[in-house]
């Protein structure tokens, strides 16, 4: 009998994991996740840049020249990153904002990779490689965020605001 309770227990925890498993990223700490993990969920191309910190090709991106009002979220976590507003025609190759859209959007860290000293920008929620902020931007900040297109989803601006207030609900209700 105890055995019989104990299978049970392996296959109904299974089935939870399983379960689980197919489940859009929506908690915290399931933002922790192994590369073997973020590649099994992730498209080769998210995959290549997020979590490699890879760098897609220059000019690739269909939002570089995008004029559409909007927002725009983390590929990975619907962490809302800049607003069509801040974005602005660089010519460098990639989607380039002057500045994020709030204080959480974004992390910052010093990478030395390629003899260079850039500085690297990553998601304030899920840590995913975005691209980097160089100082030589238009006013008000001075700064350039030039970030790969293939970790941004976009929504225009009446669908993104519907999303953001439902994710600031959501946030005050835990
Ligand atoms: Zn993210």
């Amino acid at each position: 009998m105890k055995g019989m309770i104990k299978t049970g227990l392996l296959v109904l925890g299974t089935l939870i994991v399983q379960l689980g498993y197919g489940q859009v990223v929506n908690k915290t700490e399931s933002y922790k996740k192994t590369n073997a993990e973020w590649s099994k969920i992730l498209s080769p191309e998210v995959y290549e840049v997020a979590r490699l910190k890879g760098t897609e090709r220059p000019g690739s991106s269909a939002f570089e020249h995008s004029k559409e009002v909007g927002t725009y979220y983390c590929a990975v976590c619907g962490n809302a990153l800049f607003k069509s507003d801040t974005k602005f025609d660089s010519g460098c190759g990639w989607p380039s904002f002057y500045e994020p859209l709030s204080k959480k959007s974004i992390v910052y860290h010093t990478d030395k990779s390629h003899g260079m000293v850039r500085t690297e920008v990553v998601c304030g929620r899920c840590d995913s490689h975005l691209g980097h902020v160089f100082k030589d931007g238009p006013p008000p900040t001075g700064l350039r965020y030039c970030i790969n297109g293939v970790v941004l989803d976009f929504a225009k601006a009446q669908t993104a605001e519907k999303k953001y207030n439902k994710q600031q609900t959501a946030k005050s209700g835990s």
